[in-house]
């Protein structure tokens, strides 16, 4: 099978060196974390000092993390992503993933490295094989492949910018998996597990059912940065006695993209520049829909 993915696997390194008999593993990792410290700053948020990150390589519990990790399920993944896609878009990039420990923090995104973005996935953290990793990497790479064109935006960008790509990212995930469920896409089997907000009905039924309400609040704050606002419709994160489920964001995302993509060919959406004031127009539109 011709392989498409270019995959940067720190793992497997990092595995064989715990699994030799040297008795100079902590060197060892050491002496591979060093040379990658700019992706373990990249990777960690700069939380972890190369030191500190070898010695929870050197925890028992971390190898154990990565017992199902296997390399060939995540190029194969990979490769069909890619292929898929290209079927959808045409030209794109071939994915470009960096495999590397991020100590629980995160599943998959897309950050640079050198002004160029790369998918960085964690297979330490839990639920990254099966279903669960098909569903990461269709999200991340519709991500990358218009990330790849437009250019990556900033860390730190409003809600408005928030809907569009988590919108596109989320659209383009359910193009590239359709024989899957909106309940896997929208990774809602897994809010329970990790003690998030779980409706009756479910996520996507309570979501339908409270567009409106999702929408006009985040119209409210379409240019705000703020962590409150972004961790309520995009993060797992929940204040006070909220009970709403997390992350409504990527549905209204996903909804507006849905009727966009009515409108103009997928190819060209994945080159669209969002404004406040093209998202603003198009939630308008997206609430005056019968
Ligand atoms: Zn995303």
């Amino acid at each position: 099978m011709t392989r498409y993915a270019r995959i940067d696997d720190y793992i497997t390194q990092i595995k064989d060196i715990l699994r030799g008999k040297s008795n100079q593993k902590a060197a060892d990792l050491r002496k591979l974390i060093y040379k990658s410290r700019k992706i373990l700053n990249r990777h960690s948020g700069k939380q972890y000092s190369v030191d500190q990150a070898v010695e929870k390589l050197l925890h028992p519990g971390w190898i154990k993390s990565v017992a199902r990790f296997n390399p060939d399920e995540w190029q194969d993944i990979a490769d069909r992503m890619y292929i898929r896609a290209r079927k959808i878009l045409g030209n794109v990039q071939k994915p470009e993933i960096i495999l590397y420990p991020s100590f629980q923090r995160f599943n998959g995104r897309v950050y640079e490295v050198d002004r160029t973005p790369y998918i960085a996935a964690s297979p330490d953290f839990p639920h990254t094989t099966g279903k669960n990793l098909q569903v990461l990497m269709a999200h991340e790479y519709a991500h990358f492949a218009r990330w790849r064109k437009t250019g990556i935006p900033s860390e730190n960008v409003p809600i408005y910018a928030c809907i569009f790509e988590e919108g596109w990212a989320t659209w383009m995930s359910i193009k590239l998996l359709p024989e899957y469920t909106l309940t896997h896409l929208f990774m809602s089997n897994l809010h329970k597990s990790i003690h998030m907000p779980d409706p009756k009905g479910g996520y996507l039924r309570w979501c339908k059912k409270h567009l409106k309400s999702i929408a006009s609040e985040a119209a409210k704050s379409l240019n705000s940065k703020d962590h409150k606002a972004l961790g309520r419709f995009f993060q797992c994160q929940r204040f006070g006695n909220d009970n709403t489920p997390i992350r409504t964001g990527y549905y209204l995302g996903y909804r507006m993209i849905d009727m966009l993509a009515g409108q103009m060919p997928a190819r060209k959406l994945m080159l669209e520049k969002p404004t406040r004031r093209k998202v603003s127009g198009w939630l308008d539109q997206l609430l005056d829909q019968p």
